[in-house]
């Protein structure tokens, strides 16, 4: 046995921000504050408060491997609580302030957090839930000391006096690359949350590919808007990925409707941003109304839950901005494919490599894939045969914190609860949540391919296709539906429009309009509140 000869450097977070102070020390983070202004530092400034911060940390006596628990919009003093809280050894829990306030207690009190972090927004929430929250000896208000409000049910510190009452003087600390770094509970839409603990090692791993060139193509020279919240699986990765690019950062605070989110992008000259479709809908029916187009953001990474193909082209053909139709999950990371064309793609009409892109993507180096059947057997990859997705890899859990649900893996891999098909040439293709599949006659009918199709309707805003009971097929797909402003469509339209889109048996019995869909905390489509509601809904194929 030769073992290499080269240096056993850890694999730590506190590299990364080293890294921007010493390199890009004068790249500019720029946030929107709760304060109502925009606020302006470098990474110099981040990386001197940060050390502040790790120092103010030690005086409220968090320790390593605690947990510091966050309830904040993107902004800089989120950031600083990356660096400081995981730089030095505890460990940071960003909490989604978007759950019901039960399970926000229950998710701390599980979590067992020694302090927590929040924007004044949320401070109702921190009232709401401090007398139930059991290990939290510290509430921080992130705010300047004039705006602290001047009575709370609850004790406050102010964010700003514990920085300003701490030196920089701090030294990060060297550990072992594989204690634990932060902390993302899953949504759970069945049982209880879930934590997925992140490792030092594996957030490193996994910034580096994102960054890569076929992943988001990260560098100095881009100026990054992440929409995509730092409470959603830690903003996708983007705020390691700044600092190790040292790219520069705009962060959107609480403001991301479609007007505030076009301004920034426009005054800061934006390159790239990503967030979920949902969000992006709301820009785009901005930027359509008012007649506008994007100066310098030429990419943007969407995912979280399926990209209408309408989206891609609109971004693409009008606006002239690439879209990176990208595929995760908290228990990755959260990414694990991403869809960039190969060279032999590049030739092709916008149509077809509009198809490609549909698709979920390639996975990035370090992620591996499979598909299987039934019986567990492998499925090939010919872009038709479709099953379970699962996955390994480095920045893939392998148990929940505290073995919250027992082994989650089979055989090593990991089941996404996802279903996919891969083709050819590695492209994956969500066919389905695996619970939201519809099963007709014995066979399956994808609900995100129903509605894309439906999506693509000049007169649908959104549509989600849910499983309804029939004597005598099973299940049927229903479609629902929100019109646009102003727009009209009758059922019969909408259903006439999927005709040569799809096999006949697979185009929905019926269409319902509503108001709207029921989101979840992260943006996605809540379909099981859509299927409570539509249990009973009698199908005019069965009246
Ligand atoms: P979360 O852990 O909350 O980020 O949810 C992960 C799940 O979101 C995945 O297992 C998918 O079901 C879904 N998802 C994420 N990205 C996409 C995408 N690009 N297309 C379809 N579904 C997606």
């Amino acid at each position: 046995m030769l073992h290499g000869l080269m240096m056993q450097m850890p694999l730590l977070i506190s590299a990364l921000i080293k890294h921007a102070d010493r390199h890009h020390g004068d790249t500019e983070i720029v946030s929107r504050r709760v304060e109502g202004d925009i606020h302006r530092y470098t990474y110099r400034h981040l990386h001197r408060r940060a050390r502040q911060m790790a120092n103010a940390l030690a005086s409220l006596g968090i320790r390593m491997s605690d947990r510091v628990a966050t309830l904040a919009w993107n902004g800089y003093r989120h950031l600083e609580l990356y660096y400081a809280v995981s730089g030095s050894g505890a460990v940071l829990h960003t909490i989604n302030p978007r759950l019901h306030p039960e399970q926000i207690a229950w998710i701390a009190n599980h979590a067992e957090d020694r302090a927590l972090f929040f924007d004044l927004t949320f401070l109702p929430i921190v009232e709401a839930v401090a007398p139930h929250c059991r290990s939290i000896r510290h509430w921080v208000a992130m705010i300047d000391k004039e705006k602290m409000p001047a009575t709370s049910k609850v004790s406050l510190l102010c964010y700003e006096d514990l920085i300003n009452s701490h030196s920089d003087d701090y030294e990060w600390p060297e550990f072992d690359e594989n204690l634990a770094s932060s902390l993302c509970y899953t949504s759970g839409t069945t049982g209880n949350p879930k934590g997925a603990l992140y490792s030092h090692r594996s957030t490193i791993l996994h910034t580096y590919a994102i960054a890569l060139p076929d992943s988001l193509s990260l560098s100095a020279r881009d100026v990054v808007l992440p929409v995509v919240p730092m409470f959603h699986v830690n903003a996708w990765g983007l705020p390691y990925a700044a600092t190790m690019t040292g790219a520069k950062m705009v962060m959107p605070g609480g403001q991301l409707d479609g007007k505030s989110l076009y301004e920034l992008f426009e005054q800061e000259r934006v390159t790239v941003s990503a967030g979920v479709p949902t969000v992006w809908q709301g820009l785009l029916a901005y930027t359509e109304a008012s007649g506008l187009k994007f100066s310098t953001m030429n990419r943007t990474v969407i995912g979280g839950s399926a990209c209408p193909p309408a989206m891609i082209k609109l971004f693409q053909e009008k606006y002239g901005v690439q879209v990176l139709h990208a595929w995760g999950m908290t228990e990755m990371s959260p990414v694990g494919t991403v869809a960039t064309l190969k060279a032999k793609h590049l030739a092709l009409p916008p149509q077809q490599r509009e198809a490609v892109q549909q698709k979920q993507g390639r996975v990035v180096f370090g992620v591996d894939m499979k598909i299987v059947g039934d019986d567990g057997g492998e499925l090939p990859w010919d872009g038709k045969a479709f099953g379970d997705l699962l996955v390994r890899g480095p920045w893939v859990v392998r148990e929940y914190f505290k073995g919250e649900g027992g082994n989650p893996l089979r055989n090593g891999w990991f089941p996404t609860g996802d279903v996919a098909t891969i083709d050819a040439d590695g492209y994956m293709q969500i066919t389905d949540r695996s619970k939201d599949v519809i099963k007709s006659g014995g066979e399956w009918i994808s609900s995100i391919e129903l509605e894309n199709i439906a999506m693509a309707h000049p007169a649908v805003a959104m549509a989600a296709c849910i499983a309804v009971k029939h004597p005598k097929w099973d299940e049927r797909p229903l479609l629902v539906v929100v019109k646009k402003p102003n727009a009209q469509v009758t059922r019969e339209e909408l259903l006439a429009h999927f005709e040569g889109k799809v096999a006949k048996w697979q185009i929905p019995d019926d269409v319902v309009f509503v108001e709207s869909i029921p989101l979840g905390a992260t943006g996605k489509m809540l379909k099981t509140k859509l299927r409570e509601q539509f249990r009973d809904y009698k199908l005019p194929s069965v009246a």
